[in-house]
């Protein structure tokens, strides 16, 4: 697979078998500096069993995810708007050979219905998601892209606009990913799914999405084409959870050695059960809860300017744990079927449409109400992407830690916000008071600053952010 070395991924991660406790020890040290780890250092924390060190490396996680992000976390929700496709990925529910599901693709007026739905309850940035299918009504892929873009951002409920979408889509042409830029994505994510080749080829049985090297190329054809923020992600349980992320690192290294930028953020989906896709209930390789722990600190640690998103695949629980170790944006009250924010109740999804199985039904106020009783700042924030601070000019900002201050007001007002347009009064009262707490740390300026943000929202003003 271009750009992924396996033989010396193998030997690095027979090597750190070997690491000492104080070669441990120095690289905690050097990541408390927020400089980026090498395979050797990565593999060196991915190695580690030991109770103690996993400890320190989980301390270590959380420090650095403070210093770079503060104490925000940003909301999203996924938009699935088909689950028609042409691959056959073995784990996946929208395999094209699946029978058990319906098959459907949304419109432009069902999609401004479903975003509609969800800017009722108080969502404001989306991650559309598709399979990889034309639906007959629409002239090509592309374009059925962009015009569900269109939708979205043209929804509009009272003061209530998207304000960013982002993208999870298949591969496209160069002058394709010039069209999604023009339609005004935000984020172009794209999981390599596995960097193990023999996996790779074993788990993907046909459709373009069978080559690998065209999925690996998808990220360098977006930069060329002026996308210059992209997601990037192993989907962990395929093959040896060790060999993914030190290739995901061989991979980002590659990117900032050509685009002089890495990702935006990294994804860590857990492989869940789908209905028709027998190989996500019989998985060789599935991660532990105890390494998934490890993988989200060791890549916190090993790409400290990324953000990283974690989605409803993973319960309640682990989403807390999980948010301590590095997690900074996570999606709530997610459908993962088309259609499945309107016609349903929430918390009661339409299974039978549904890519696989999400473990958090919490609705989005509720996972708001459990963030604020944790002391975290629940953010929709979307301001780097409309002031333009998006490729290398967000690397900078992020590398030495200076997104923080911008983050934590932007935070600050979002919730200001939501607190006084959808919340239940209980998460009402919590989160003004929770702002208030947090107001006494901020600087006089600041606190001026954001005292005028509330005079504004006060007058009827929203979508505020510096
Ligand atoms: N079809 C496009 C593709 O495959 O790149 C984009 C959308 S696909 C619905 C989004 C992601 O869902 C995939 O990249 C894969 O990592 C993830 N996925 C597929 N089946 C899954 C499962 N059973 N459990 C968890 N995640 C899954
Ligand atoms: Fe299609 Fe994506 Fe599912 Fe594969 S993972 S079957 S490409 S929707």
């Amino acid at each position: 697979m271009q750009y992924i070395n396996e033989a010396l991924i193998w030997e690095t991660l027979e090597q750190a078998q070997k690491t000492a406790p104080e070669t441990i020890e120095a690289i905690l040290q050097k990541t408390q500096t927020l400089q980026r780890l090498s395979l050797a250092e990565t593999a060196a924390l991915l190695a580690a069993d030991d109770p103690e060190i996993l400890r320190k490396i989980f301390a270590a996680a959380a420090r650095v995810k403070n210093e770079i992000y503060g104490k925000r976390v940003v909301l999203f929700a996924p938009l699935y708007i088909s689950n028609i496709c042409q691959n056959a990925c073995r784990y996946c529910a929208f395999k094209a050979d699946n029978r058990l599901i319906e098959r459907k693709a949304l419109n432009p007026a069902e999609i401004k219905e479903q975003v509609e739905f969800m800017l009722q309850r108080g969502h404001k940035r989306i991650l559309l998601v598709a399979g990889e299918a034309k639906p007959a009504f629409a002239g090509s892929l592309v374009d059925y892209y962009t015009e569900a873009i269109e939708a979205i951002y043209a929804a509009q409920v009272g003061p209530h606009k998207i304000k960013r979408v982002n993208i999870n889509c298949a591969p496209l042409s160069m002058a394709d990913f010039r069209k999604l830029k023009k339609a005004g994505i935000g984020t172009f994510q794209i999981f390599q799914e596995t960097y193990h080749e023999g996996t790779y080829r074993y788990v993907h049985v046909r459709g373009p999405k069978t080559d690998p090297d065209k999925r690996i190329a998808a990220i360098d054809n977006a930069f060329a084409a002026g996308i210059d923020d992209v997601g990037m992600g192993v989907l962990y349980g395929l093959s040896d959870y060790r060999f993914d992320t030190l290739a995901l690192l061989q991979h980002i290294e590659q990117l900032e050695k050509n685009w002089k930028i890495g990702p935006h953020t990294i994804s860590v989906p857990r492989v869940e059960p789908a209905i028709g896709a027998e190989y996500s209930l019989t998985l060789p390789r599935r991660v532990s809860d105890a390494d998934f722990r490890k993988i989200v600190a060791v890549l916190r640690l090993s790409v400290p300017y990324t953000g990283m998103i974690l989605s409803t695949r993973e319960t309640p629980q682990m989403r807390d744990e999980l948010i301590d170790l590095g997690i900074s944006q996570i999606s709530a009250e997610s459908s993962v079927a088309p259609g499945g924010y309107a016609s349903t109740t929430l918390g009661n999804h339409q299974k039978i449409n549904s890519q696989f199985e999400v473990a958090d039904h919490r609705s989005l106020d509720e996972i708001i109400a459990s963030l604020v009783d944790k002391g975290y700042i629940p953010s929709f924030c979307a301001a780097c992407y409309r002031m333009e601070r998006t490729g290398e000019k967000f690397m900078c900002l992020a590398k030495p830690g200076t997104i923080k201050g911008k983050c934590s007001m932007n935070a600050l007002i979002t919730l200001r916000e939501y607190l006084d347009d959808f919340a239940a009064d209980s998460t009402k009262q919590e989160g003004y008071k929770f702002i208030e707490q947090l107001k006494s740390a901020l600087s006089d300026q600041d606190r001026q600053a954001y005292e005028n943000f509330c005079l504004e929202i006060a007058g009827g003003a929203r979508d505020r952010y510096v």
